[in-house]
């Protein structure tokens, strides 16, 4: 039992100062649970601060709102499959050149990535996975199209990015000759929520362009568990509105 003891301290000492190493550059070490969790990350790093402070936080708990109209227009071309599991998602950093337009503004689409559950509930309720989109203009504004996925038929574009999705953190890794489309997670029906909210990883930076697909994809129970075996749970809880306005556009 002691000398156990003696050999976890010893693993604890040689493997911290490491991992600390590592997230140098990307801010304070946080985590979806416990003493670096969601509610004590405004706590890890003073540039953290929004993510208890800010009054337009993501995600929120998404329900109609008011209704408009507001075409999303979509130019993604094929990527390579830059992927990598950061250590808090598997991220796909998507090649330059693919973009969306809202309201007459440009955004071009830097990565997407997914979590586990949901991180946006509809009316209430969480779906099994949702995929996010980050883009950003010219200008420095980022815009984040949300896509849930609910458990169902096999997701052929899924399937190509969990086959080189794995548990080594922090390699990024681009198979040959293995393309993507960002176009193949978009629902046929564009309908979205719209709201101005944040990131909603640290530093939880505002004045992110929500747009949540209302339809969601489908993903088989096998490809919902992969996600799950790699991180458990990767979603930060819904935020409060603030008296934020919520829109559904057509
Ligand atoms: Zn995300």
């Amino acid at each position: 039992m002691k000398l156990l003891n003696v050999f976890a301290l010893i693993l604890t000492v040689a493997v911290t100062p490491a991992a600390m190493a590592s997230e140098k550059g990307h801010g304070s070490h946080w985590t979806y649970e416990g003493s670096a969790g969601p509610e004590h990350w405004s706590d890890l790093d003073p540039k953290f601060s929004a993510c208890a402070q800010g009054k337009s936080q993501s995600p929120i708990n998404l329900v109609a709102g008011k209704s408009g109209s507001r075409k999303i227009e979509v130019d993604y071309k094929p990527s390579a499959l830059n992927v990598v599991n950061n250590g808090h998602t598997i991220k796909v950093s998507y090649d330059k050149g693919s973009s969306v337009v809202m309201d007459g503004n440009k955004f071009n689409l830097l990565q997407f990535h997914f979590h586990t559950p949901s991180e946006h509930t509809a009316k209430g309720a969480p779906y099994p996975i949702e995929l996010h989109m980050v883009h950003q203009s010219d200008d420095g504004q980022l815009g984040v199209i949300g896509v849930f996925f609910k458990e169902g038929a096999k997701n052929k574009a899924l399937s190509t990015v969990w086959k080189r999705a794995n548990d080594h953190i922090g390699m990024e890794h681009t198979p040959e000759g293995v393309s993507i489309n960002a176009a193949d997670f978009l629902p046929a029906d564009r309908t979205h929520h719209n709201y101005s909210g944040s990131l909603t990883t640290p530093p939880c930076s505002e004045n992110v362009n929500w747009n949540v697909m209302v339809t969601p994809l489908e993903a088989s129970s096998s490809q919902i568990k992969k996600l799950q075996r790699l991180f458990k749970a990767n979603a930060r809880p819904v935020q409060k509105l603030h008296g934020r306005s919520l829109s559904i556009m057509k």
